[in-house]
């Protein structure tokens, strides 16, 4: 009955964001796992496309003139999971170096391919291509320099600028085509060049025109051993950039080229995690991506786990998975985002920001101090509840109501029969099964008036619940999914929605009750992230699937709910660090910097702070970023203001002082507070 009656309900809504309708050629599909197909290119004799599995890479961070510690930490790298591993290039005499890394590697028995990071320098680069296996080139500084010019070309001096590029790109091209050596042309988004920003913007459209200036003279020439990649530290971008681009490889007629799936400058631990696998989650359950490489600002052998949890999910995710109804008619605009257009039910939905519903259905919620997990604290003295900003706004408390008055800033969620009995129904929410809703409305049972949460899947949907849902402005929907394959499956139930025109809110539901603790951050970021990123989603109910009470850890599930929240851009609660992965260029202690910038400053809201090893890429790489410390020389720090340098050459143990000086001229600074101790 599902799929008929979901394949014949496509009554498209006035309200459909831009593009609703038009066809989706990002994806082979929407509501299956199918592996987008991919020319296969060959790297060493390590093949990376759609035939082969997908591959694990990342990247050295010791000095590239330091050759036994290069060839140390990639064997580490190698151990630890990499097919592939790209060390730095940043001029000719470190890509000469590449020789003596690769024939130590080989004298160890390792036949890894490596791959040579080029930024600025041609010349490099040629010589790396006689060498390593790969280069991987960024057009936004191949052939130009970073002055920040806005230029207003003429198609004609347009034209020029790419024929200049051509000439300059040209001799690379061919030396790789002669040695047989693979290429990645890998956009940054904090790396355009002033020619693509002028014109374009500092958009996707951007991003994915500035490979594709490079690609199409490596197609002149007949070269096609080529990767690509669109990175962004932020995923919503990079997701939107890495459809566009398939969408436009296919519409040029160009070969449809295996991609280099990554979200730069993601920072470190879980903030990190979570961000990356965000955006190359999302982009791995559509089928498309074709290697990945985590950038964590850890050692590099922490990121292949990383890598390959994220990829290991999708080895039988085609014969695991249920079938999902198809998408006759699809309202979501995937090149931008737009947030899904529902009413405003209490403070869930509308132009609320998305809620955070903690789990304390196996959790008994006695004594005050049970709320501390979820940011909520009280004071005897003066009798008071503080939050912090991790508060969560609901707890769904199962059969077990809350043994006392909550705080003001906090709802309880009970089951419906309990809610029957509740003798607090004013401000105690009933949660619903599907059953149990059609029931109650057709009998007129007692709801509450202003606000029920209903449970939904895609399987228990029919007419009759669409039909009674649009009549009803109290419904909020708590949608969860049994199958493998399970963002596509919410993905679709929402489309479902939106193409009958239900305006209902939409709390995401996920649990993960037989995965490793390493792997929940993964999948919920991808699940939830992915929903999330297209504007579909209202809110997030993590479940904690432990049995045992004791083993429930509330504050993680928490935090990653707010972190999921965070990294898709919808709801903004902490400091957001921007932080490279550090390379062979970098200058300072990058781990050791970074946690000392966090512990003094993690307490802000919405602060973005990018954390950057060199001077050489730094400031580009993070462009989204309100301050940047970025490293200019030994134990010296140029301090910035968005794009801007304000303290030029400030000695590393000044640096964070000035650092949170310069956030305090900008009133942005504020006092660490009891609660942000907790
Ligand atoms: S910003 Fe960091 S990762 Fe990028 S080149 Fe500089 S030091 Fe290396």
């Amino acid at each position: 009955m599902l799929n008929s009656l979901l394949s014949s309900s496509s009554t498209p809504v006035n309200s459909l964001p831009e593009g609703a309708g038009s066809p989706v050629l990002y994806t082979p599909s929407l509501t299956q796992y199918v592996r987008r197909k991919t020319s296969t290119v060959m790297i060493g004799d390590v093949p990376m496309g759609s035939d082969y599995p997908i591959r694990v890479q990342s990247m050295t961070t010791v000095d590239t003139m330091d050759t036994i510690g290069s060839v140390e930490q990639t064997i580490r790298m190698i151990e630890a999971g990499c097919e592939y591993v790209r060390i730095t290039a940043p001029s000719v005499k470190e890509a000469q170096n590449l020789e003596n890394i690769r024939k130590e590697l080989r004298a160890r028995g390792y036949t890894t391919p490596l791959v040579a990071d080029i930024h600025f320098t041609p010349n490099a680069a040629e010589l790396a291509a006689r060498i390593v296996e790969k280069v991987r080139i960024n057009p936004g500084n191949y052939a130009d320099r970073k002055r920040f010019e806005f230029i207003d070309y003429t198609d004609a001096a347009y034209a020029a600028e790419l024929e200049r590029i051509r000439d300059k790109f040209l001799p690379l091209v061919r030396i790789c085509k002669e040695y047989g050596t693979a290429m990645r042309i890998g956009t940054n988004h904090g790396s355009l060049s002033d020619r693509i920003l002028s014109r374009y913007g500092d958009t996707p459209v951007g991003m994915v025109e500035s490979a594709l200036e490079f690609l199409r003279i490596c197609e002149a020439e007949n070269y096609y051993n080529i990767t690509l990649s669109m990175k962004s530290s932020n995923p919503q971008v990079m997701v939107q950039a890495y459809r566009l681009l398939v969408q436009r490889l296919d519409e040029e007629g160009l070969k449809p080229y295996p991609l280099h799936l990554g979200v730069t400058e993601a920072g470190e631990a879980e903030d990190g995690r979570i961000k990356s696998a965000l955006g190359i989650g999302t982009l791995l359950e559509d089928g498309i991506g074709d290697t990945v490489r985590v950038s964590l600002t850890e050692e590099p052998e922490r990121e292949a786990p990383v890598a390959k949890a994220l990829i290991d999910r999708y080895t039988n995710r085609a014969a695991t998975s249920q079938p999902i109804p198809v998408v006759t008619t699809y309202p979501i605009n995937p090149f931008q985002y737009c947030r899904r257009l529902t009413h405003e039910v209490a403070n869930i939905g509308g132009q609320n920001v998305p809620r955070v519903i903690a789990d304390y259905s196996r959790v008994p919620v006695r004594e005050h101090k049970n709320l501390h997990p979820i940011g909520h604290f009280y004071l005897p003295e003066p009798d008071k509840w503080r939050m912090n900003d991790l508060g969560a706004d609901y707890i769904y408390t199962g059969s077990y109501p809350a043994q006392f008055m909550l705080p003001n800033g906090l709802k309880e969620v009970l089951d419906y029969t309990v809610w029957q009995t509740s003798p607090n129904q004013t401000n105690v929410f009933p949660l619903l099964t599907t059953a149990e809703y059609l029931a109650a409305r057709a009998t007129q049972s007692e709801l509450h008036p202003r606000l029920n949460f209903v449970r939904v899947s895609l399987p228990s949907s029919s007419d009759e619940l669409f039909t009674t849902l649009k009549a009803d402005t109290t419904v909020v929907l708590l949608i969860s999914t049994d199958n493998a394959h399970a963002m596509p499956e919410l993905r679709r139930l929402v489309v479902e929605l939106i193409n009958r025109g239900i305006t209902a809110p939409v709390i995401i539901n996920r649990g993960y009750p037989a995965v490793s603790e390493e792997e929940v951050p993964l999948y919920a970021s991808t699940d939830v992230g992915g929903l999330l990123i297209d504007g579909l989603g209202d809110g997030i109910l993590l479940s904690a699937p432990q049995a045992n009470p004791a083993d429930v850890d509330l504050k993680r599930l928490n935090n990653l709910s707010f972190g999921i929240l965070q990294a898709a851009r919808t709801r903004i609660t902490k400091t957001e660090y921007i932080s490279c992965p550090s390379c062979g260029r970098t200058l300072f202690d990058l781990q050791e910097t970074t946690a000392l910038i966090r512990q003094r400053t993690d307490h802000l809201k919405g602060v973005k702070i990018g954390i950057m090893g060199c001077i050489v890429n730094g400031p580009g790489e993070m462009a989204d970023a309100d301050y940047g410390y970025v490293g200019i020389g030994r134990d010296k720090i140029a301090l910035y203001r968005g794009q801007q340098v304000i303290k030029k050459s400030v000695p590393a143990d000044r640096a964070v002082d000035e650092l949170i000086e310069l956030i305090r001229e900008d009133d942005r600074w504020l006092e660490p507070t009891f609660e942000n101790a907790l």
